[in-house]
């Protein structure tokens, strides 16, 4: 199985595939998004300028980022496979990342482009729900992404959150970040051969099927 990136708006689904791609593949998953959340959780000083941050939709500064990212890679053992979600965001963390792999010999990956315009992606935000214990995510909006329960996770039983970066002026700098910023990534990606564009807006099944296509590729 090879390593995967995600790089995407914000609220394509990058959350969501990846969990049913570490479930179904025993790939690990991890979402600099949700280190960046635990982090914050400590409201120590790095936690206040960590939620200063992703509460404006900005992105937080390389180096938290970076170190956060380091110290989950070095946990890792020699034969997991890893999905990363929400990094690189830009170009010089993909540079960084390329180091990374390097020196951890992880050279087999494949980088998704998971598509979504920028209305559907706005829609998907404002329905969104997580659960904060086991980061499972959900959508009210959508028949599919429902919970079984309102407002309870189906996969633990805790209560859904609306995350506090999922208001209608935040995302529109996301996205903004996003244009600025993490595009230019995929161009870098594009360059050496790794890109793979995947249409978010299909069903779950046909965007499963498609990413599936990209791994065993
Ligand atoms: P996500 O959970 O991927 O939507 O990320 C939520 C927020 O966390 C983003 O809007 C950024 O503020 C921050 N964030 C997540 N990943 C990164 C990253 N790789 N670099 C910088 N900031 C990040």
């Amino acid at each position: 199985m090879k390593n995967i990136i995600f790089v995407a708006p914000p609220a394509a689904g990058k959350g969501t595939y990846s969990s049913v791609l570490e479930k179904k593949f025993n790939y690990v998953h991890i979402s600099t998004g949700d280190l960046l959340r635990d982090a914050r959780k400590r409201e120590d000083e790095l936690g206040k300028k960590i939620t200063l941050l992703m509460d404006s939709g900005k992105l937080v500064t390389d180096d938290i980022v970076l170190e956060l990212l380091k110290q989950k890679l070095e946990s890792l053992d020699s034969n997991d496979r890893i999905i990363l979600d929400g990094f690189p965001r830009n170009v010089n963390q993909a540079k960084v990342l390329d180091d990374m792999f390097n020196s951890l010999g992880m050279i087999d990956y494949e980088v998704i482009y998971l598509e979504i315009d920028k209305e559907s992606a706005l829609k998907r935000t404002l329905g969104r729900l997580v659960c904060p214990k086991c980061k499972s995510s959900y959508n009210e909006f959508n028949e599919e992404m429902k919970p079984k329960v309102d407002n309870t996770c189906d996969n633990c039983g805790t209560l859904l959150e609306k995350r506090s970066d999922d208001t209608k002026e935040t995302f529109e700098i996301r996205f903004d970040t996003y244009m600025s910023e993490t595009k230019p990534v995929l161009d870098y990606y594009e360059e050496k051969g790794k890109l793979h564009s995947v249409s978010s807006l299909d069903g779950i099944e046909t965007v499963l099927k498609n990413l599936e296509g990209v791994i065993n590729g």
